[in-house]
């Protein structure tokens, strides 16, 4: 785990032994730069996985979005297209739900 350093004006969180010389979000200069303590540090990479996994989580229920749309257009039969229809919305659910999880964490300041 390396250290982190959080840009007290925007919040961009940089990895590494020192602060970069100025922001690459907000161009602050390095002095702007505040040492995260290990606890929150952890915090940091912890949510930072979380988050990942939920971002792929969204990407996947995005496949089965589009997996399901394909399936109703083809119109095989009831049965198929009602399954799909329950897929679609089911994976419409999955995404929100990660979807509203992230914005719940970077309110936090988790990310
Ligand atoms: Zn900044």
């Amino acid at each position: 785990m390396g250290k982190l350093w959080r840009c007290s004006i925007c919040g961009y969180v940089h990895e590494g032994n020192e602060a970069p010389e100025c922001c690459p979000k907000c161009s602050s200069p390095k002095d702007k730069f505040v040492e995260l303590t290990n606890e929150d540090a952890d915090k940091i990479y912890k949510s930072d996985r979380t988050n990942d996994i939920h971002m792929n989580i969204i990407k996947l229920a995005c496949e089965i979005v589009e997996l399901s749309k394909e399936g109703i257009h083809i119109n095989l039969d009831p049965p198929c297209v009602d399954l799909f229809e329950k897929a679609k919305n089911e994976a419409w659910t999955i995404k929100q739900r990660s979807k509203a999880e992230i914005v719940s964490h970077i309110g936090k300041g988790k990310w």
